[in-house]
């Protein structure tokens, strides 16, 4: 699979869509091969536009990494550490950051296990195509940046540049690659490449606040959380060995990426507040 890149007639953004990052989200690379097929036809206005895959040896084999969470690997660390033993996904981020370097703008078009409504990950300087997405994406968070390093919107972030993650819905769900193919379709208009008419639609907008680690090696949540789920102020979200824990009993929020987990360190569940 190799990257796939349109010039346009005249000087523009220079723009990257991601796909595969996960290699068992198939949503991406889907969405991206309709949307290569409507540029071939109608072409590009200006710039350029660049379609990349991400962990090339875990989309071969259906499975999200090999060795590690290629999203968490965008850091000064993975990327310039001179251990002598280097993980696939290490290896593979070498490769990918100079190209993340050579744009001006990332977006990332993930899919989830869970049956999610879409949403959308970036920082303030992703607004303008935030605003435009196509309504099915229903909300979207910032500043996961400060709890989450080395993801590919983080890197762009790091360099001051547009990055935004884009979570489609369900691996399998058919709509959530119409969603994909949208939303490239939007970001496109909204960086100049393509003309199509682009509509702001209302959406949630989230603030990421705080991350809870667990403390033990076994968290249980008390319920599935949808994302995005509002939570009332002190309920019982899960309990962490013998530990309750509980939601903020002075302001509202909500609950994103919660997950049972089975070792103290990993994160449990981000809280957020609507802003
Ligand atoms: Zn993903």
């Amino acid at each position: 699979m190799k990257i796939r890149r349109f010039f346009g007639p005249k000087t523009g953004n220079k723009s990257a869509i991601f796909f595969g990052v996960h290699g068992n989200e198939p949503v991406g690379r889907e969405a991206v091969e309709r949307v290569i097929a409507t540029l071939e036809k109608e072409k590009i206005l200006s710039g350029v536009v660049s379609f990349i895959p991400g962990n090339l040896r875990a989309m071969h084999h259906n499975k999200k990494q090999i060795d590690e969470n290629l999203n968490r690997m965008f850091t000064n660390e993975h990327l310039f550490g001179n251990s002598s033993v280097l993980s696939y996904e290490e290896i593979r981020a070498r490769e990918l950051a100079p190209e993340l370097m050579l744009h001006d703008a990332l977006f990332d078009v993930h899919s989830t296990d869970e049956d999610t409504d879409p949403f959308a990950l970036t920082d303030r300087k992703g607004n303008f195509v935030i605003s435009h997405l196509p309504a099915s994406v229903k909300s979207v968070l910032y500043g996961i940046d400060q709890f989450h390093s080395g993801s590919t919107d983080w890197f762009m972030h790091s360099m001051n540049k547009i990055g935004i993650c884009l979570e489609c819905g369900q691996h399998k769900d058919e709509k959530a690659v119409s969603v994909g193919e949208d939303a490239i379709l939007s970001f496109l208009a909204c960086m100049g490449h393509i003309d199509r008419r682009i509509e702001s639609s209302p959406r949630v907008h989230c603030e990421a606040v705080n991350i809870y680690t667990t403390k033990t090696d076994k968290f249980t949540l008390t319920k599935t959380y949808p994302e995005f789920t509002p939570l009332k102020k002190g309920e019982h979200i899960g309990t962490d060995g013998e530990e309750k824990i509980f939601a903020p009993r002075t302001y509202d929020s909500l609950i994103v990426f919660s997950n049972p987990c089975e070792k103290a360190g990993e994160e449990a569940f981000v809280l957020a507040r609507e802003i």
